[in-house]
């Protein structure tokens, strides 16, 4: 800023100081050549009357001092020179003052040296006898004039010179120090001369702008956030060349990443050929999805190429969790095979025996063994019809009754009061013990696991053997159901709770099993907020303890999923 002052400053004084001598050396030199023609007029004149007079004789005997005089005869013959011999002078007739005399009484005319450095006036004066008188005198000339104010214009220049340096660096600070000192946060307050209002103004308008821009960029921020990291699915955004641009923190939980990689790259995240696959189709523009496995999860990835002038500009991906909707999926599919396995085998003896029947090929004496077996089987179906839709009903949540507070000891004793005649026939022997307490509970639903797990304790038992039912109350309540029979070996213990899951499917069938009362019963056990433990060994017993919250914890937890669900 400062030397584009100073540069323009002094190119202004330069051109003006240059520009002013120009004019006065011109102006000077006019007025000094007027003021010559005067003299050289005033003085020819004094001379003609000595010329006229005296002739030539007497104009040498006169001192001209710096003028040069000279006598012509009206032919151009020079009569006399005050600086040469007038005999060796040629013919001046042709000379242009001497013309302009002759023609009209007086002539004026200059002429210049071959260096233009030096220019001679002429004055001729015509006299009364037609010869001519003419005066000459050296001038300056414009270069001279120039010559001579050269010392003092440089001087000058050099002054101005300092002087717009002074004032340049002045003038340069005057309009620097305000914007130096300016306050972007206080524009209002900034003291600057009147140049500076609309900057100032403007500079405060586009600060509020900006403000207010990065005001709602933040906000829009924050609810994109808020968005993204209450999400459940997982969310990635990539750039054209796979470099991860945003993502959510189930992204990360998803994929099993503790943290983002350094170079975040997508294809960092995970590994798998799907995966890189999917995101080298999306980068191609175009899209699909694809299942991967994270840490035992299953996952279901989504990705879409992002477009922008006709080219693809990056991805977003989504990422979802649909290990429990693929397990429930696998769970459904085995669940109609094993159904449909399951009500095949009894209908067609059902319609084989019936069909025998309808014959009428078969003694009278084997009917009633016939229909006796159409019966039975008839029975296992429905009771297995009726297993399946408790088991349906459970799992789709809906309830098969009220909740209320259930006295276990008396439903228990009430229980094996039921099976006391299978228990007998057998002569398996029944007990109950331990102390009265009441659980939160579905009435029905309680029913059926206590009645489940007592009657798998009488069927899967040896005969003579014992079945004990225990209750003890405590912050859990317990209900154990203890018996003497054959035993689970360890490898079917886990798997004993699966729908149609058999230790022994052609004993179970035997004695009326659906291979469905376990999974009732475990069923029933999320329902009320219980535990299922399963203990036995092969050939000694088993043990299956059920522990209840108490009635109070079982009402709040009960209370707290009613206000979860209403929110
Ligand atoms: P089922 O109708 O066949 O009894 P469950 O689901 O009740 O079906 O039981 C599944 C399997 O677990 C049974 O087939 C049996 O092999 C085994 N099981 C269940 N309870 C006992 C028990 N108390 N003792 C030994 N085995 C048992």
């Amino acid at each position: 800023m400062y030397r584009k002052i100073f540069r323009a400053n002094c190119l202004v004084a330069v051109l003006a100081v240059l520009l002013c001598s120009a004019m006065m050396v011109v102006v000077l030199y006019h007025y000094f050549e007027q003021q010559t023609v005067e003299e050289l007029a005033d003085d020819a004149r004094i001379l003609a009357q000595t010329a006229e007079e005296k002739g030539a004789e007497g104009l040498a005997a006169l001192d001209m001092g710096s003028r040069r005089v000279t006598l012509i005869a009206p032919d151009g013959q020079v009569l006399y020179d005050s600086r040469a011999d007038a005999a060796d002078m040629e013919n001046h007739l042709d000379r242009d003052e001497v013309q302009e005399a002759l023609e009209g009484g007086w002539g004026l005319s200059k002429r210049y040296s071959a260096t233009l450095l030096e220019k001679t006036l002429y004055y001729a004066l015509r006299l009364d006898d037609g010869s001519v008188l003419r005066l000459a005198v050296s001038d300056f000339t414009v270069f001279t004039l120039l010559a001579s104010v050269l010392g003092p214009l440089v001087l000058c220049v050099a002054l101005v010179l300092a002087l717009s340096a002074v004032l340049a660096r002045r003038l340069a600070r005057g309009i620097v120090r305000p914007l130096n000192e300016l306050d972007l946060e206080h524009l209002a307050d900034t003291a600057g001369y009147d140049e500076l209002t609309p900057l100032l103004s403007r500079l405060a308008h586009q600060r509020e702008t900006i403000a207010e821009q990065l005001q709602r960029a933040k906000q829009q921020q924050e609810e994109f956030r808020l968005i993204t990291d209450n999400m459940r699915e997982g969310l990635l955004v990539m750039d054209e060349e796979a470099k991860l641009l945003t993502y959510n923190g189930a992204a990360l939980r998803l994929l099993d990443v503790p943290a983002v990689p350094a170079e975040g790259n997508v294809l960092q995240l995970n590994h798998t050929a799907d995966f890189c696959s999917l995101i080298g189709e999306v980068l191609k523009g175009g899209h699909g999805k694809c299942s991967i496995e994270c840490a035992g999860r299953i996952c279901q990835v989504m990705a879409n190429p992002v477009m922008g002038q006709g080219r693809v500009i990056g991805g977003v991906i989504v990422i979802l969790d649909v290990t429990e909707e693929t397990e429930r999926e696998q769970l459904r599919r085995e669940f109609t095979a094993n159904v449909s396995h399951e009500l095949k085998t009894p209908l067609t003896s059902i319609s084989g025996f019936a069909e025998l029947m309808r014959e009428g090929t078969l003694p009278p004496e084997d009917v009633a063994d016939f229909s006796s077996t159409i019966y039975d089987e008839a029975q296992r179906l429905i009771v297995l019809v009726n297993d399946i839709l408790r088991l349906s009903a459970l799992d789709e949540g809906r309830n098969s009754g009220d909740w209320e507070n259930v006295e276990l000891w008396d439903m228990a004793q009430e229980t094996l009061h039921r099976l006391e005649p299978a228990a007998a026939k057998r002569g398996i022997r029944l007990s109950l013990r331990g102390k009265h307490a009441a659980v939160r509970a579905v009435r029905p639903v309680l029913d059926e696991m206590i009645y489940n797990l007592c009657d798998n304790a009488i069927k899967y038992n040896k005969d003579n053997g014992k079945v004990t039912v225990t209750i003890t109350p405590g912050d859990k309540i317990r209900l154990e159901v203890r018996d003497t029979g054959i035993g689970i070996p360890p490898a079917h213990q886990s798997r004993v709770f699966e729908r149609f899951y058999r230790v022994d499917k052609s004993h179970s069938k035997e004695i009326g099993g659906t291979g469905l009362g376990l999974s009732i019963v475990k069923h029933g056990a999320q329902l009320h907020g219980a535990d299922v433990t399963l203990q036995s060994v092969v050939g000694r017993g088993t043990i299956v303890v059920l522990s209840f919250p108490c009635v109070e914890a079982a009402a709040a937890g009960k209370r707290d999923k009613a206000e979860g669900g209403r929110m």
